[in-house]
């Protein structure tokens, strides 16, 4: 039975009483771009812009990068939505043109939206670039900033995200932009919520340690108040907050982030039928329980057993 409403679920993202949530795709580049647009997503929740520029020495012209940019946004120019992640360089994203090198703590330091403190004319490219492959393919193009951790950097972020036209975010990855999300959204037109990153600096965990996957674990406690505080601030300014890390690609707790307020969920394309389809088969109030139960636990384990007690195997 499962089974066959996993090959039935074709979108768009709703509980079996209607309740809308965007099912998104997170992409690298335009090849998996095109392949996420034949699935059944309202768009892209994260496009990850620095895998693009890995292998890089230097940095890519405006033109250049609008092509590559294009690529992507021209896979979903039908009626669907992209949110560009600017630059996430730095820490377990080495790249070569923008890196700051020798750091000696490399999470905690110069990366995401922090490069351009010492180097703005690097995200004033980049977000020209954006710019023209959104007027070039028409796509609706969302841009948001990674690594954000004060009011301030969202304010700016923000003021030249708009400049160009486009609307505005930030992610919530550390601990402070969840705790400030409500003052965020007076800057911004959206929060995504990155729990990998959220997670490894909430819980103080390397979020690539083997050793430490009991703390780097999106159901610890911590992280679901974190979340819910942010999705709560979504829902008091009226304002999207979805969730693009790993967290939502795992379908009871997607179904959890639901019930938070959470408004859409970003995944690798193939967890879009998987989390669509448990979505589908549950109600709104039972989200909204699931949540609640979660959110009673001290942890992860008990988290996790408490809102599967509510939404069934
Ligand atoms: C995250 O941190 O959850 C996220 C979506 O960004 P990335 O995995 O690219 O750091
Ligand atoms: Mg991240």
């Amino acid at each position: 039975e499962d089974r066959e409403a996993l090959a039935q679920w074709t979108g768009p993202g709703a509980t079996s009483d209607g309740f809308r949530v965007k099912i998104l795709a997170n992409v690298a580049d335009g090849q998996s771009a095109r392949s996420s647009a034949t699935g059944p997503v309202e768009g892209v929740g994260l496009f990850r812009t620095e895998l693009c520029f890995l292998n890089r020495t230097e940095e890519p012209t405006v033109d250049e990068q609008a092509e590559i940019y294009a690529e992507v946004l021209q896979a979903f120019h039908d009626d669907r939505y992209v949110v560009v992640r600017t630059l996430d360089a730095g820490s377990d994203k080495p790249v070569a043109f923008a890196t700051m090198p020798g750091e000696e703590n490399p999470a905690l330091g110069v990366r995401g939206l922090r490069l351009s403190f010492s180097n703005p004319s690097l995200l004033e490219r980049q977000l020209d670039a954006i710019a023209a492959a959104a007027e070039s393919t028409g796509t609706e193009t969302w841009v948001m900033a990674p690594m954000v951790a004060t009011v301030a950097e969202a304010r700016e972020f923000s003021a030249a995200v708009r400049g160009r036209g486009l609307k505005s975010g930030v992610m919530v990855e550390v601990p402070s932009a969840a705790l400030m999300a409500h003052q965020m959204l007076e800057e911004v037109d959206f929060l995504s919520i990155g729990t990998n990153d959220l997670t490894q600096y909430t819980m103080a965990a390397d979020r690539m340690a083997t050793d430490l996957a009991h703390l780097t674990d999106p159901w610890q406690p911590a992280v679901l108040q974190l979340v819910a505080i942010t999705a709560e601030a979504g829902r008091q300014a009226d304002k999207p907050v979805g969730v693009c890390g790993e967290a939502a690609a795992d379908p009871l707790l997607a179904c959890v982030l639901v019930g938070m307020g959470i408004t859409s969920l970003s995944m690798a394309a193939a967890a879009a039928k998987p989390v669509g389809a448990r979505l589908a088969s549950i109600t709104h109030d039972t989200c909204l329980e699931a949540a609640e139960a979660a959110l009673a636990a001290v942890d992860p384990a008990s988290a996790r057993a408490a809102a599967l007690a509510v939404l069934g195997g």
